[in-house]
């Protein structure tokens, strides 16, 4: 009897719960905190949140809800995380996801069985004493985020050991009242450096914002709608080509060069690196308040020095320098993200770990929901089998040429390994699921189907047809972290 673990209750673990319970797939979902809402739950006992006081969210309402349930009309354009959290909370309570999931309860090991299936190991968090518990499963999906584990310059700024003064990630990040009256450096140019950078210059003594690549900023709002409605704009029909010089010509009508704020011209294009966006930090600089700068080469005991040869004194520091994408439960000679890549199919299938499945663990330009519930909704077609999968030497070609577009659309860089177009990637996947009930039904070569389900499948089947639509590349939309 086939029975699935759903790793995590944050987004990603509640659409693939959701869709699951409405098909009676039957599953266990296990949550290391002690509530739903994963990233959302601001100071979420499982530790693993990085939201901050003020944090909104940075792409609209309605780019951001679930195909399925539509954020209350009521809520504003962009929500404070506590309302993301509040309809979080409705979406399970409405799908009746609550009593599928054991709160409290962190997976410790995921192992492939040599007879197929995996080994799930869990234990009850908070109690030293408690039992490990181990079960096993026809199929797991990992859905543990990818927003939690810090991620440090490596190697480290010179001199970094010597500073004296206070220094942390943004993960740590939660009020600006710690850094009043101070002089604060905040590294990295991504959405939470520039929105923390805003945030403290209302009150430190002086802020500076380091950043080694300059990134274009985004208002919110562009052409008087949300920006990320933009992929619903003739702009996001246009060709590659002329979608980069159209938007770079967008914001310069609208937000004006990059120079008005002090900020030096990116060297890339407005779509090659994920997108940016702070109405806050464009007006911080124009008051002032927020000083650019390069890259940090150097600090002393109270003091950085940046790569065009100026020196600072600086108190406190705030490293926005982005997450690793890790999995503790999983042994690094089954499965990791090496430099921030994944070698997963449509970046979900591992070609050669059957009945393992990963959920969330793409990166997109816009907003990370709408994607999720389609993503699960695969994943459950090739639990239950109406779908099926090309041969393992088919999906890993296939990786190896999404690889190829992904490093033409995108800066190489750890940030940028999991990088996709929302749009692109439903296209991709809706794409897949007809070819792959086509494979299912034996109208195309296909891999031998039902359960249990073959592990590490011999890469000699005959090659069926695969998904070619890219996932990268198109760069259409606005948002995310
Ligand atoms: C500061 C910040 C702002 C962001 N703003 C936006 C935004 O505005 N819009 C947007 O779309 N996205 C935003 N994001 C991206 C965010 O990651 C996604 O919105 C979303 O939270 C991802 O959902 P998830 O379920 O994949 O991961 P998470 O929300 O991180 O949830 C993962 C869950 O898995 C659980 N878990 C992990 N390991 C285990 C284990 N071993 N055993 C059991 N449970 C485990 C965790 O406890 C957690 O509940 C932001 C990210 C950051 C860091």
């Amino acid at each position: 009897m086939r029975r699935t673990c759903v790793i995590g209750a944050g987004p990603s673990g509640l659409a693939a719960s959701k869709v699951l319970a409405s098909r009676n797939v039957p599953f266990d979902c296990f949550e290391a905190g002690s509530h739903l809402g994963g990233l959302w739950r601001y100071g979420n006992d499982n530790g693993m949140s990085g939201v901050y006081a003020s944090l909104h969210a940075n792409i609209s309402k309605e780019s951001m809800s679930f195909s399925s349930l539509a954020m209350p009309e009521s809520y504003p354009v962009f929500p404070h995380h506590s309302k993301v959290l509040a309809y979080l909370e409705d979406y399970a309570t409405s799908f009746g996801l609550h009593r599928h999931i054991a709160f409290g309860t962190e997976v410790t090991s995921v192992r492939p069985l040599d007879d197929g299936g995996w080994e799930v190991v869990h234990r009850r968090r908070g109690n030293a004493g408690a039992q490990a518990v181990s079960r096993r499963y026809t199929d797991v999906v990992v859905a543990n985020g990818h927003h939690w584990d810090p991620r440090l310059p490596d190697p480290a700024v010179p001199g970094a050991e010597d500073f004296e003064g206070s220094a942390v990630h943004s993960h740590d990040y939660r009020t600006p009242e710690p850094y009043a009256g101070r002089r604060v450096l905040v590294i990295g140019m991504g959405n939470s450096a520039c929105e923390i950078a805003a945030e403290v210059s209302r009150t430190a003594a002086r802020t500076y914002l380091s950043a080694r690549d300059p990134a274009h900023v985004f208002p919110k709002m562009l052409l008087g709608r949300p920006a990320d409605h933009l992929v619903r704009s003739p702009l996001a029909g246009l060709p590659r080509f002329l979608k980069g010089p159209a938007m770079a010509l967008l914001l310069r009508l609208t937000r004006g060069a990059p120079a008005h704020y002090g900020l030096p011209e990116p060297v890339r294009g407005p779509l090659a690196a994920h997108p940016s966006t702070s109405d806050e930090l464009l007006v911080q600089l124009a008051r002032g308040a927020v000083t650019p700068k390069p890259g940090v080469s150097l600090f002393g005991r109270d003091t950085a020095t940046f790569t065009d040869g100026s020196r600072e004194s600086v108190d406190a520091v705030v490293y926005a320098t982005g997450y690793n994408i890790s999995f503790p439960f999983i042994s690094p000679s089954v499965f990791a993200a090496h430099s921030g890549r994944t070698e997963l199919y449509l970046r979900t299938v591992h070609p050669r770990l059957a009945g393992l499945y990963f959920m969330g663990l793409a990166q997109p330009s816009g907003a990370a929901f709408p994607l999720l519930e389609p993503q699960a909704e695969w994943i459950a077609d090739l639990i239950e089998g109406p779908v099926a999968l090309p041969s393992p030497a088919e999906m890993t070609r296939a990786i190896a040429r999404e690889r190829r577009r992904h490093a033409r659309a995108y800066v190489s860089t750890y940030r940028h390994g999991i990088e996709i177009d929302v749009r692109a990637y439903q296209r991709a996947l809706r794409r897949e699921l007809r070819v792959g009930r086509r494979r299912a039904r034996g109208a195309l070569p296909t891999p031998p189907a039902g359960p249990p389900p073959p592990r590490n499948p011999a890469d000699t089947q005959t090659a069926a047809p695969h998904s070619s639509e890219p996932l990268s590349g198109a760069g259409s939309e606005l948002g995310s972290t």
